[in-house]
Protein backbone atom coordinates (compact mmCIF):
# COMPACT_ATOMS: atom_id res chain seq x y z
CA UNK A 1 0.00 0.00 0.00
CA UNK A 2 1.40 3.39 -0.78
CA UNK A 3 0.91 6.45 1.45
CA UNK A 4 2.54 9.55 0.83
CA UNK A 5 5.58 11.21 -1.16
CA UNK A 6 7.86 11.09 1.80
CA UNK A 7 10.68 8.55 1.71
CA UNK A 8 10.75 5.06 4.09
CA UNK A 9 11.40 5.45 7.36
CA UNK A 10 14.03 3.90 7.71
CA UNK A 11 15.52 5.86 5.17
CA UNK A 12 14.32 8.77 7.15
CA UNK A 13 15.83 7.41 10.34
CA UNK A 14 19.52 6.78 8.54
CA UNK A 15 19.69 10.13 6.69
CA UNK A 16 18.68 12.22 9.86
CA UNK A 17 20.97 9.63 12.05
CA UNK A 18 18.04 8.88 14.30
CA UNK A 19 19.08 5.55 16.27
CA UNK A 20 17.05 5.18 19.12
CA UNK A 21 18.25 5.96 22.12
CA UNK A 22 16.74 4.08 25.01
CA UNK A 23 17.39 7.19 27.80
CA UNK A 24 14.22 8.77 25.47
CA UNK A 25 12.06 5.79 25.65
CA UNK A 26 12.54 5.55 21.66
CA UNK A 27 11.01 2.35 19.87
CA UNK A 28 9.85 3.57 16.94
CA UNK A 29 6.98 2.24 14.62
CA UNK A 30 7.78 1.96 11.02
CA UNK A 31 5.34 0.34 9.39
CA UNK A 32 3.00 2.74 7.71
CA UNK A 33 0.18 0.87 7.43
CA UNK A 34 0.18 -0.13 11.40
CA UNK A 35 0.39 3.59 12.18
CA UNK A 36 -2.64 4.69 9.52
CA UNK A 37 -4.58 1.95 11.31
CA UNK A 38 -3.45 3.49 14.77
CA UNK A 39 -4.57 6.58 13.19
CA UNK A 40 -8.36 5.67 12.60
CA UNK A 41 -9.05 4.68 16.40
CA UNK A 42 -10.23 7.87 17.52
CA UNK A 43 -12.92 7.87 14.39
CA UNK A 44 -13.54 11.20 12.22
CA UNK A 45 -10.56 13.59 12.92
CA UNK A 46 -11.09 15.54 10.19
CA UNK A 47 -11.91 18.37 12.65
CA UNK A 48 -9.65 17.34 15.25
CA UNK A 49 -6.47 18.90 16.85
CA UNK A 50 -4.52 16.03 17.42
CA UNK A 51 -2.21 16.58 19.92
CA UNK A 52 0.95 13.89 19.90
CA UNK A 53 3.68 13.41 22.41
CA UNK A 54 6.85 11.60 20.73
CA UNK A 55 6.59 11.55 17.40
CA UNK A 56 10.08 10.44 17.02
CA UNK A 57 10.68 10.09 12.77
CA UNK A 58 6.97 10.45 12.37
CA UNK A 59 5.54 7.34 11.38
CA UNK A 60 2.47 7.92 13.27
CA UNK A 61 2.26 11.39 12.60
CA UNK A 62 2.22 10.37 9.23
CA UNK A 63 -0.04 8.19 9.83
CA UNK A 64 -2.58 10.84 11.63
CA UNK A 65 -1.85 13.44 8.65
CA UNK A 66 -2.77 10.93 6.25
CA UNK A 67 -5.69 9.92 8.21
CA UNK A 68 -7.23 13.64 7.43
CA UNK A 69 -6.05 15.26 10.90
CA UNK A 70 -7.26 19.15 10.52
CA UNK A 71 -4.27 19.85 11.98
CA UNK A 72 -1.40 18.13 14.14
CA UNK A 73 0.81 19.32 17.20
CA UNK A 74 4.17 17.47 18.38
CA UNK A 75 5.53 17.43 21.22
CA UNK A 76 9.37 15.85 20.64
CA UNK A 77 12.06 16.35 23.35
CA UNK A 78 14.91 14.60 21.40
CA UNK A 79 15.93 18.02 18.62
CA UNK A 80 17.31 15.19 16.51
CA UNK A 81 14.12 14.39 15.12
CA UNK A 82 13.42 18.18 14.35
CA UNK A 83 14.71 18.69 11.04
CA UNK A 84 13.11 15.10 10.06
CA UNK A 85 9.24 16.23 11.43
CA UNK A 86 9.49 19.62 9.39
CA UNK A 87 9.81 17.47 5.92
CA UNK A 88 6.52 16.09 7.29
CA UNK A 89 4.92 19.35 7.71
CA UNK A 90 6.03 20.58 4.18
CA UNK A 91 4.64 17.44 2.45
CA UNK A 92 1.31 17.94 4.31
CA UNK A 93 0.96 21.59 3.80
CA UNK A 94 1.91 23.18 7.20
CA UNK A 95 -0.85 21.05 8.95
CA UNK A 96 1.83 19.22 11.47
CA UNK A 97 3.36 22.21 14.27
CA UNK A 98 6.61 20.46 16.23
CA UNK A 99 7.27 21.87 19.38
CA UNK A 100 10.53 20.96 20.98
CA UNK A 101 9.87 20.28 24.55
CA UNK A 102 9.46 17.83 27.58
CA UNK A 103 5.42 16.82 27.57
CA UNK A 104 5.45 16.65 31.42
CA UNK A 105 6.15 21.03 31.16
CA UNK A 106 3.32 22.06 28.40
CA UNK A 107 0.42 23.73 29.44
CA UNK A 108 -2.13 21.87 26.24
CA UNK A 109 -4.82 24.17 26.03
CA UNK A 110 -2.98 27.19 25.63
CA UNK A 111 -0.48 25.10 23.11
CA UNK A 112 -3.31 24.04 20.87
CA UNK A 113 -5.23 26.84 21.44
CA UNK A 114 -8.59 25.13 19.97
CA UNK A 115 -11.12 26.93 17.42
CA UNK A 116 -14.86 26.52 19.03
CA UNK A 117 -15.55 24.35 15.81
CA UNK A 118 -12.18 21.79 16.85
CA UNK A 119 -12.07 19.28 18.94
CA UNK A 120 -8.77 17.95 20.58
CA UNK A 121 -7.69 14.47 20.40
CA UNK A 122 -4.52 13.00 21.90
CA UNK A 123 -3.11 10.41 20.00
CA UNK A 124 0.48 9.17 21.30
CA UNK A 125 2.93 6.27 20.98
CA UNK A 126 4.20 7.13 24.64
CA UNK A 127 7.66 6.83 25.92
CA UNK A 128 7.52 4.03 28.09
CA UNK A 129 9.70 5.75 31.22
CA UNK A 130 6.98 8.68 31.26
CA UNK A 131 3.80 6.93 29.97
CA UNK A 132 1.64 6.81 32.67
CA UNK A 133 2.95 10.04 34.42
CA UNK A 134 1.55 11.73 31.16
CA UNK A 135 -1.99 9.72 32.00
CA UNK A 136 -2.46 10.58 35.03
CA UNK A 137 -1.87 14.37 34.35
CA UNK A 138 -4.30 14.33 31.64
CA UNK A 139 -6.71 12.15 34.16
CA UNK A 140 -6.67 14.68 36.88
CA UNK A 141 -7.29 17.93 35.22
CA UNK A 142 -8.63 20.29 37.40
CA UNK A 143 -11.56 21.15 34.66
CA UNK A 144 -13.40 17.98 34.32
CA UNK A 145 -14.74 17.33 31.51
CA UNK A 146 -11.01 18.34 30.36
CA UNK A 147 -10.10 20.12 27.43
CA UNK A 148 -9.73 16.77 25.05
CA UNK A 149 -12.20 14.81 23.50
CA UNK A 150 -10.66 11.25 23.54
CA UNK A 151 -6.87 9.79 24.38
CA UNK A 152 -5.54 7.15 22.63
CA UNK A 153 -2.63 5.93 23.97
CA UNK A 154 0.26 3.26 23.86
CA UNK A 155 1.57 1.34 27.00
CA UNK A 156 3.36 -1.11 28.06
CA UNK A 157 0.90 -3.98 27.86
CA UNK A 158 0.98 -4.67 31.42
CA UNK A 159 0.01 -1.33 31.93
CA UNK A 160 -2.86 -0.90 29.54
CA UNK A 161 -4.04 -4.08 31.66
CA UNK A 162 -4.16 -2.22 34.77
CA UNK A 163 -6.09 0.56 33.21
CA UNK A 164 -9.00 -1.65 32.34
CA UNK A 165 -9.18 -3.98 35.03
CA UNK A 166 -11.95 -5.24 37.12
CA UNK A 167 -12.35 -5.47 40.57
CA UNK A 168 -11.32 -8.85 41.76
CA UNK A 169 -8.31 -8.97 39.57
CA UNK A 170 -4.50 -8.78 40.26
CA UNK A 171 -4.06 -5.88 37.83
CA UNK A 172 -6.95 -4.00 39.61
CA UNK A 173 -5.75 -0.63 41.11
CA UNK A 174 -4.86 2.82 41.63
CA UNK A 175 -4.76 3.42 37.96
CA UNK A 176 -7.91 1.38 37.23
CA UNK A 177 -10.11 3.48 40.07
CA UNK A 178 -8.65 6.84 38.77
CA UNK A 179 -9.37 6.01 34.73
CA UNK A 180 -12.66 4.67 35.42
CA UNK A 181 -14.24 6.89 37.46
CA UNK A 182 -13.05 9.88 35.34
CA UNK A 183 -13.84 7.92 31.84
CA UNK A 184 -14.78 4.43 29.71
CA UNK A 185 -11.19 3.07 28.84
CA UNK A 186 -11.06 -0.20 26.58
CA UNK A 187 -7.95 -1.63 25.01
CA UNK A 188 -8.38 -1.18 21.30
CA UNK A 189 -5.06 -2.61 19.76
CA UNK A 190 -2.60 -5.26 20.83
CA UNK A 191 1.08 -4.67 19.25
CA UNK A 192 3.71 -7.02 19.45
CA UNK A 193 7.12 -6.52 20.07
CA UNK A 194 8.44 -6.81 17.05
CA UNK A 195 6.44 -4.32 15.14
CA UNK A 196 9.18 -1.49 16.75
CA UNK A 197 12.86 -1.01 16.16
CA UNK A 198 14.51 -1.66 18.53
CA UNK A 199 11.72 -4.14 19.68
CA UNK A 200 11.30 -3.62 23.35
CA UNK A 201 10.89 -6.99 25.87
CA UNK A 202 7.10 -6.74 25.95
CA UNK A 203 4.33 -6.48 24.36
CA UNK A 204 2.37 -2.94 23.49
CA UNK A 205 -2.01 -2.16 23.43
CA UNK A 206 -3.33 0.82 22.39
CA UNK A 207 -5.82 2.10 25.49
CA UNK A 208 -8.92 4.66 23.78
CA UNK A 209 -9.70 6.77 26.99
CA UNK A 210 -13.22 9.01 26.61
CA UNK A 211 -14.04 11.47 29.70
CA UNK A 212 -17.57 11.51 31.03
CA UNK A 213 -19.69 13.61 33.91
CA UNK A 214 -18.29 12.00 37.34
CA UNK A 215 -20.73 9.43 38.51
CA UNK A 216 -20.79 11.81 41.67
CA UNK A 217 -20.32 15.29 41.61
CA UNK A 218 -19.72 15.95 45.43
CA UNK A 219 -16.69 13.74 45.37
CA UNK A 220 -13.10 15.72 45.16
CA UNK A 221 -10.11 14.28 42.91
CA UNK A 222 -7.61 14.69 46.16
CA UNK A 223 -9.85 12.92 48.32
CA UNK A 224 -10.16 10.04 45.99
CA UNK A 225 -6.57 9.91 45.53
CA UNK A 226 -5.92 9.56 49.26
CA UNK A 227 -8.58 7.01 50.02
CA UNK A 228 -7.14 4.93 47.07
CA UNK A 229 -3.41 5.43 47.98
CA UNK A 230 -4.21 4.43 51.31
CA UNK A 231 -6.15 1.44 49.92
CA UNK A 232 -3.77 0.22 48.00
CA UNK A 233 -0.29 0.68 49.27
CA UNK A 234 -1.26 -2.40 51.70
CA UNK A 235 -3.50 -4.21 49.00
CA UNK A 236 -3.85 -7.28 50.56
CA UNK A 237 -4.66 -5.85 53.92
CA UNK A 238 -8.25 -5.77 54.81
CA UNK A 239 -9.52 -2.01 54.98
CA UNK A 240 -9.53 -1.22 58.32
CA UNK A 241 -6.24 -2.06 58.29
CA UNK A 242 -4.89 -0.34 55.09
CA UNK A 243 -6.79 2.71 55.89
CA UNK A 244 -5.74 3.29 59.32
CA UNK A 245 -2.83 5.76 57.85
CA UNK A 246 -5.51 7.95 56.75
CA UNK A 247 -6.40 11.47 59.45
CA UNK A 248 -9.97 10.10 60.18
CA UNK A 249 -11.26 7.15 61.73
CA UNK A 250 -11.04 4.27 59.52
CA UNK A 251 -13.59 2.52 61.18
CA UNK A 252 -15.96 4.95 60.82
CA UNK A 253 -15.45 6.09 57.46
CA UNK A 254 -15.64 2.45 56.40
CA UNK A 255 -19.23 2.25 58.15
CA UNK A 256 -19.91 5.62 56.86
CA UNK A 257 -19.70 3.93 53.20
CA UNK A 258 -21.63 1.20 53.96
CA UNK A 259 -18.62 -1.24 52.88
CA UNK A 260 -17.44 -4.43 55.39
CA UNK A 261 -13.91 -3.54 57.07
CA UNK A 262 -12.94 -6.62 56.05
CA UNK A 263 -12.81 -5.99 52.54
CA UNK A 264 -9.54 -6.01 51.02
CA UNK A 265 -8.95 -2.79 48.44
CA UNK A 266 -8.57 -4.86 44.93
CA UNK A 267 -12.28 -6.21 45.63
CA UNK A 268 -13.85 -2.31 46.25
CA UNK A 269 -15.17 -1.03 42.88
CA UNK A 270 -15.05 2.19 41.14
CA UNK A 271 -18.34 3.35 42.72
CA UNK A 272 -17.23 1.89 46.24
CA UNK A 273 -14.11 4.25 46.34
CA UNK A 274 -16.02 7.22 45.39
CA UNK A 275 -18.54 6.95 48.02
CA UNK A 276 -15.60 6.61 50.63
CA UNK A 277 -14.05 9.18 48.95
CA UNK A 278 -17.46 11.14 49.47
CA UNK A 279 -17.53 10.29 53.51
CA UNK A 280 -13.64 11.02 54.11
CA UNK A 281 -14.42 14.48 52.36
CA UNK A 282 -17.01 14.70 54.98
CA UNK A 283 -15.42 13.88 58.00
CA UNK A 284 -12.84 16.06 57.10
CA UNK A 285 -14.99 18.73 57.03
N1 LIG B 1 5.82 8.22 17.76
C1 LIG B 1 7.04 7.55 17.36
C2 LIG B 1 6.70 6.20 16.79
O1 LIG B 1 5.57 5.74 17.05
O2 LIG B 1 7.53 5.61 16.13
C3 LIG B 1 8.03 7.43 18.51
C4 LIG B 1 7.52 6.75 19.77
S1 LIG B 1 8.76 6.48 20.98
C5 LIG B 1 8.04 5.15 21.91
C6 LIG B 1 8.56 7.81 22.15
C7 LIG B 1 8.98 9.20 21.67
O3 LIG B 1 8.78 10.15 22.74
C8 LIG B 1 10.44 9.34 21.27
O4 LIG B 1 10.54 9.99 20.04
C9 LIG B 1 11.07 10.20 22.40
O5 LIG B 1 12.16 10.99 21.96
C10 LIG B 1 9.89 11.04 22.83
N2 LIG B 1 9.95 11.51 24.23
C11 LIG B 1 10.49 10.88 25.30
N3 LIG B 1 10.26 11.58 26.43
C12 LIG B 1 9.54 12.67 26.07
C13 LIG B 1 8.98 13.76 26.78
N4 LIG B 1 9.11 13.87 28.11
N5 LIG B 1 8.32 14.72 26.10
C14 LIG B 1 8.17 14.63 24.74
N6 LIG B 1 8.67 13.60 24.01
C15 LIG B 1 9.34 12.63 24.67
Amino acid sequence: MTHDALPPLRDIINSYDLRAKKSFGQNFLLDLNLTSKIARIPGDISNSVIYEVGPGPGGLTRGLLESGAKRVVAVEMDNRCVPALRDVSEAYGGRLAVIQGDAMDIDEPELLAPSSNEDVRIVANLPYNVGTALFVKWLTSTTWLPWYQSLTLMFQQEVAERIVANPGSKAYGRLSVLAQWRGTARIAMRVPAAAFTPAPKVASAIIHFEPREPINKNVQLKHLEKVVEKAFGQRRKMLRASLKGLDVDAASLITAANLNPTMRAETVTVAEFVELARQYGRMRG
